[in-house]
């Protein structure tokens, strides 16, 4: 109404996609350590908890059947079956309240979901992670430990579904050394708080 107290502009809309093991996590942890203020959009998800990772923090770790009454009543942004057998989605509420509020938030979620989030708010900001190559982003995922070998296979065999999404993305990142993406990733977030207006 222009009348109300708040804040002079809307949060900005933060989407990070990109194939598993590529950096996304690494990235983002990065990048809210500089910012704080930014805020961390916990998503739902139907898989288990990986050693170490924190209910409410990481991930909601919920069962298929909480997931599915969320998507009923409408409380998921976006929600997508990724790697053909988990459901990963993004609850509504934060994400809005923390627009509203001119509170910054980012997203880590697939071009599924990408996608949906774009077509709902278009002046979400789109950044796709790459690797320097394939067989950098099959290290990375090995490295870190965390899927079976089944489970690295099926993420990379979705790494190239991924890919073929690249061009919907606003920005691509190559996640070469990780000091300097991570530069690069709080440059494009500098350059969106500059911007003079936002739009679709
Ligand atoms: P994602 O969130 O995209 O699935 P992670 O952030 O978990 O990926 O990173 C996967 C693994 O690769 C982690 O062990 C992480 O420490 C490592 N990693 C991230 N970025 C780099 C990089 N630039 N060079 C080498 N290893 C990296
Ligand atoms: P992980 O199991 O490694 O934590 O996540 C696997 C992938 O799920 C991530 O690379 C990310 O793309 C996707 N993901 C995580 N959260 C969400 C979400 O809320 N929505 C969607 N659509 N994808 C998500």
């Amino acid at each position: 109404s222009g009348t109300q107290a708040g804040p002079d502009r809307r949060g900005i809309l933060l989407v990070v996609a990109g194939p598993s093991g590529v950096g996304k996590g690494a990235l983002i942890r990065e990048l809210l350590r500089r910012h704080p203020q930014v805020q961390w959009s916990v998503s739902c998800t139907t898989r288990a908890p990986r050693p170490g990772e924190e209910d409410g923090v990481d991930y909601h770790f919920v069962s298929e059947a909480e997931f599915a009454r969320m998507c009923e009543q409408g409380e998921l942004l976006e929600w997508a079956l990724v790697y053909g057998c988990d459901r990963y989605g993004t609850p509504r509420g934060p994400v809005e309240q923390a627009l509203e509020a001119g509170r910054d938030i980012v997203l880590e979620i697939d071009y599924q979901g990408a996608r949906s989030v774009r077509a709902q708010l278009p002046e979400a900001v789109m950044v796709f992670v790459a690797p320097p190559s394939a067989t950098d982003l099959r290290e990375r995922l090995a490295g870190r430990n965390t899927e079976s070998d089944g489970a690295i296979r099926r993420r990379m065999r979705s790494a190239a579904v991924e890919f073929s999404h690249m061009g919907m993305f606003e920005y691509v990142l190559v996640n070469d050394e990780l000091e300097r993406a991570c530069n690069d990733l709080e440059a494009i977030y500098l350059a969106e708080r500059m911007r003079s207006r936002r739009c679709g």
